[in-house]
């Protein structure tokens, strides 16, 4: 019944995924970490490069069907890209992780709705110019874990799309947490449409960049500053009545979770890509410290610490297969092992790229090496997609 080997094509697209996280995204997000202003970041020509760059090899569409035209690939081989990916640089793959979020929504959706499949999914995957990023948009000021709060009718997204005709008018304002909200040419809105039922009254919109939508500037943080996060607001915007791709009741909690278990499998693999990457670092140098006369990594102390993190990273690997083994068979996956895995590999990435730190003393929070950015790189990742607070909520519940 196990078999950890992967297949042909399996080893092919891992191996093309490699090349390009070491050779290219790496360089990049070291670079880009650096710069102090973070919308130079994005509209540098070296971040424009990197992503254009992971289109052209189709990083971005790995999930969409064939007949859309994507790359149709299951979980468990996007599995191994993710995590290749991620060793390269969790900015970018966070980038790439959410780029698609607008047309992987709508070719599992509406695959019934050949317009929107035409106008929004084909192009993207034909894109390798990196024209067509996408965004996912719940959180606002007052809506962060709120957003997982069903059973309170007075919990509500303030973002609102009322009827007129044939269209949807939409106002309102997103946080400035949304990934790509900055850069992207299409967002999957969460807006209320039924005040009283709080947030199972909203509708998950598609709303392209255009009249009336204004993305706010990136947000200067501690982490991921290669990832572009920011606010989104929205004045009389008017799509048509089609645009509403779900609509509010009863199945908004078994869609929002159904999203939420797509994405935690996604971060779970940027904490591995990660933990990996900083574990790789932390062990070559300690064999070529010598203090005390032998490599560090001879001290117990430095030693036991290594096996610690390579343990973590082969059972948050291992919660992470059998994840998105669940999702390759079942198109809405399981909440409870999405959750486990997520919560579990993102708080080894906090904890062991702390650790891996303190293998290089004083080297370990210098900028001459990397091992410090995984650290604050690591951070956010118990935060994005909900809180691992929330995700442990969601999987007691789920018990
Ligand atoms: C890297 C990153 C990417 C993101 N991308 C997106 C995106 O693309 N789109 C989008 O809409 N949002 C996005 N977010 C926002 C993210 O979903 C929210 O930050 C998250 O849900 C937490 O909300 P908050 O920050 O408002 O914290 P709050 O909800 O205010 O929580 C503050 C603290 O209280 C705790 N807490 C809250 N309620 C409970 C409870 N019931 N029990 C126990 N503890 C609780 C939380 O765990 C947390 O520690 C992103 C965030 C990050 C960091």
């Amino acid at each position: 019944m196990i078999d950890f080997s992967p297949n042909k094509d399996q080893v092919q697209i891992q191996s093309l995924a490699k090349k390009f996280a070491r050779e290219v995204i790496r360089p990049a997000e070291i670079e880009l970490d650096k710069m102090a202003d973070p919308d130079a970041v994005f509209s540098s020509e070296l971040f424009r490069k990197t992503i254009k760059s992971a289109y052209e090899l189709g990083f971005h569409k790995m999930g969409i069907k064939e007949e859309f035209g994507g790359l149709g690939l299951d979980p468990l081989t996007t599995a191994l890209v993710w995590e290749e990916l991620s060793y390269g640089g969790i900015g970018i793959a966070a980038t790439l992780l959410a780029a698609p979020v607008v047309p992987l929504f709508l070719s599992i959706l509406a695959s019934g709705n050949k317009k929107l499949i035409d106008q929004y999914v084909r192009p993207y995957c034909e894109d390798s110019e990196a024209k067509h990023i996408t965004a996912w948009g719940s959180s606002e000021g007052n809506i962060g874990s709120d957003g997982s709060n069903y059973h309170d009718p007075k919990v509500r997204h303030e973002t609102k799309a009322v009827k007129d005709g044939g269209e949807w008018v939409i106002d309102g304002a997103k946080s400035s947490f949304v990934s790509n909200g900055g850069i992207a040419d299409c967002f999957l809105l969460f807006a209320n449409v039924d005040p009283t039922r709080g947030i199972p009254g909203s509708g998950i919109f598609l709303v392209p960049n255009g009249e009336g939508v204004v993305r706010g500037k990136a947000m200067d943080k501690i982490g991921m500053r290669v990832l572009n996060q920011a606010d989104i607001s929205f004045d009389n915007v008017k799509v048509p009545a089609e645009y509403m791709l779900t609509p509010p009741g009863d199945m908004y909690p078994l869609m929002h979770n159904a999203i939420k278990t797509v994405g935690n499998i996604g971060v779970g693999y940027l904490a591995v890509g990660i933990m990996r990457a900083a574990f790789d670092e932390a062990l070559a140098y300690a064999k070529e410290r010598v203090q005390f006369g032998k490599p560090i990594v001879e001290h117990q102390a430095v030693g036991f610490r290594l096996f610690e993190a390579f343990q973590a990273i082969e059972a948050a690997r291992g919660l992470l297969w059998k994840a998105s083994w669940k999702l390759a068979n079942n198109p809405l996956g399981d909440l409870k092992f999405s959750a486990a895995a997520r919560v579990f590999a993102t708080n080894m990435a906090m904890k062991h790229t702390v650790e891996m730190v303190q293998i290089l003393g004083g080297y370990g929070i210098s900028k001459e090496y990397t091992l410090e950015k995984y650290m604050r790189d690591a951070k956010l990742l118990q935060i994005m997609d909900a809180t691992n607070e929330i995700m442990t909520i969601k999987g007691v519940a789920l018990l």
